[in-house]
């Protein structure tokens, strides 16, 4: 590809309201383009590296036995319905009515459509088992879309859905794609981890994630050196056993004010072990539905309230550092009700039964100073609700296997594998015939990968102050060649197309920087979209039969001669 007949729009600056270096990058090198809150163009480099994410997890999908097929995006309320998610899938799923008012989704995921799929083409327990998969776009209407592609709403997922007629069937194929995750993550050139997880909205029993390891991941994981124990802190199996809940709650409510509170007296009452330090900061805002709802958040060490470490904000499925004005900008806090509406001592207890009673106790203090406002609850806003999942692992701790003590890292989650077993199969009715004639109901699996966040999350790993620094198999083009001199110079022209040609015959995805640019603006654009090589030709080296070659990560460039260039980018 020759740069003058590509299309290459580098930018100096970056918007502000990218947060992100990913983000960053990812707008200045013109890979994306912003269309509107979580919707973005692919231009043609940024779609190159798309389509080589893509291409690998094609080819694993295709390797560990799945088979492709293409479901429609927008999708029909009435199959919702079966299952029941129509209802409870919440304000992420976007409705869309068309000309007969009938109703329908653009998917958020494929579960009803493939299970739909499944009862009616599969019959006899002999077509078992299949893996079917899809690449394609899905969308989530995000609370806060944000970090680019990310987080957007309209994004590219690869989701594949397994049918069995048997658990142990179920958990083989569970195996062969954990693998097949693990091969694609690997040969992308990423740093990463697969940890247990939470089913969440998606539901079922057994459950991997796997997170592309940086520190402004959103997710925390917790991971043990001595055993192969890791687990996303979200999973309460990473915590001591609970308290009962009820007594604690009663015992706190008598404590006159949440500052008054020492962590002591707070341990006494409910009579739980002392294990660690957390302050609580309960904030007020209503949620999507208009309803008020307290927010928990439980802050950990020594951070002031201005930059706190937020363990998580209660029902924002989110963890994250934020400032206290940045929290109260997110939970759009209305100026009524400005938070934090009410601040804890430290307290060196947590567990399920603590941060529930603690929540209702700090909530239930300050509900009169809303009556100060002149809030009347029950009439002029609803009766609050306690919004309180907290759960918090300390580095250090032991971990749940007893085998050594917990590390803490943090994560951006690319892929997501469940054992759905017969949830959806049972409500949905697919069903097949065993060697006996017997109906029966089909176990599933489902698997996603997020092809789009990888490439974000790809940056976020691999950056400099130069700009992007792309793994080899998902950089836009693996080769640059700068021709130094290529609008005035025959001998520069004649052996930058020549070595441009020599290296696509040699099946290198090669961009020839023709623009007749000064060397700064040459380097300084290939050094920002990331390409992992660098060829630099040049009267003055070529006088000798040489050209400059560096890799995106050396310090400094060294003269190769122009016959051995081939053979040392092969
Ligand atoms: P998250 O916890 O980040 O919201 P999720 O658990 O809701 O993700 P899954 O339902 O497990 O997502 O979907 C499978 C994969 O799709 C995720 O592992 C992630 O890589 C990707 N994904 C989910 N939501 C988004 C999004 N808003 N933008 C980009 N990719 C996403
Ligand atoms: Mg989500
Ligand atoms: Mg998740
Ligand atoms: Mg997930």
């Amino acid at each position: 590809m020759r740069a003058s007949q590509f299309f290459l729009a580098t930018q100096k600056e970056a918007p502000t309201e990218a947060e992100l270096i990913s983000h960053k990058l990812m707008l200045r090198a013109g890979l994306i383009k912003r269309l509107g809150s979580g919707l973005y163009s692919w231009m043609p480099l940024g779609l190159r590296v798309l389509r080589k994410v893509e291409a690998v997890v094609r080819e694993e999908m295709n390797k560990a036995g799945a088979l492709e097929l293409l479901m429609p995006a927008v999708q029909p309320k009435e199959l919702w319905e079966e299952t029941g998610r129509w209802a409870v899938f919440g304000p992420q799923m976007l409705k869309i009515r068309d000309r007969h008012e009938r109703d329908f989704c653009f998917g958020p995921t494929h579960e009803e459509v493939i299970t739909d799929i499944a009862r009616r083409e599969i019959r006899s327990y002999k077509q078992l088992p299949l893996n079917f998969y899809q690449i394609q776009t899905k969308f989530r209407d995000e609370i806060r879309p944000r970090f680019g592609v990310m987080r957007a709403r309209e994004f590219m997922m690869k989701d594949a859905y397994s049918f069995h007629t048997s658990f142990e069937s179920l958990e083989q194929t569970y195996d062969v794609m954990y693998q097949a995750y693990s091969k694609v993550f690997t040969r992308l050139g990423l740093k990463f981890r697969a940890v247990k997880a939470d089913t969440g909205a998606i539901g079922g029993d057994g459950s991997h994630e796997f997170h592309v390891l940086a520190d402004s991941g959103e997710d925390a994981l917790a991971y043990c050196e001595q055993s192969d124990y890791a687990a996303n802190v979200e999973l309460a199996e990473a915590l001591p056993p609970t308290a009962p809940r009820a007594a604690p709650a009663e015992a706190l409510r008598e404590v006159e004010t949440p500052r008054q509170t020492a962590c002591e007296d707070v341990a006494a009452l409910l009579g739980i072990p002392v294990q660690r330090t957390v302050k609580a900061i309960a904030l007020m805002a209503p949620d999507q539905a208009g309803t008020l709802q307290f927010h928990l958040l439980l802050l950990r060490g020594d951070h002031s309230l201005n930059e706190i470490k937020v363990a998580k904000l209660a029902g924002l499925a989110d963890f994250r550092f934020a400032s206290e004005d940045e929290i109260r900008a997110h939970l759009n806090c209305p100026p009524g009700f400005i938070g934090p509406v009410a601040v804890s001592e430290e307290v060196k207890v947590i567990a399920d039964a603590t941060v529930a009673a603690m929540s209702d106790f700090v909530c239930g203090a300050n509900k009169p100073k809303f009556h100060l406002a002149g809030v009347n609850f029950g009439r002029d806003l609803p009766e609050p609700v306690m919004v309180a999942d907290i759960r918090n692992v300390i580095e250090g701790d032991t971990s749940p296997d007893g085998k050594g003590t917990l590390s803490l890292c943090r994560g951006v989650e690319v892929g997501h594998i469940f054992q759905l077993r017969t949830k959806y199969a049972k409500a949905m009715n697919a069903t097949y015939l065993d060697e006996n004639g017997q109906t029966q109901v089909m176990e599933m699996g489902c698997y996603g990968i997020g092809v789009s966040r990888i490439v974000g999350a790809a940056i976020e790993q691999g950056n400099d102050a130069r700009g992007i620094v792309f793994p080899a198999a998902m950089a836009p083009f693996e080769v640059a060649i700068a021709a130094i001199g290529f609008d005035r110079s025959d001998i520069v022209r004649e052996a930058a197309l020549k070595l441009h040609d020599e290296l696509q015959t040699a099946g290198i995805d090669v961009l020839l920087d023709d623009r007749g640019e000064r060397p700064g603006v040459m380097f300084a654009d290939l050094e920002l979209i990331g390409i992992p090589h660098r060829v630099v030709i040049g009267d003055r080296g070529l006088q000798n039969g040489e050209v400059e070659y560096q890799a995106r990560t050396d310090a400094a460039a060294q003269a190769v001669a122009l016959t051995d260039i081939v053979g040392l980018l092969q």
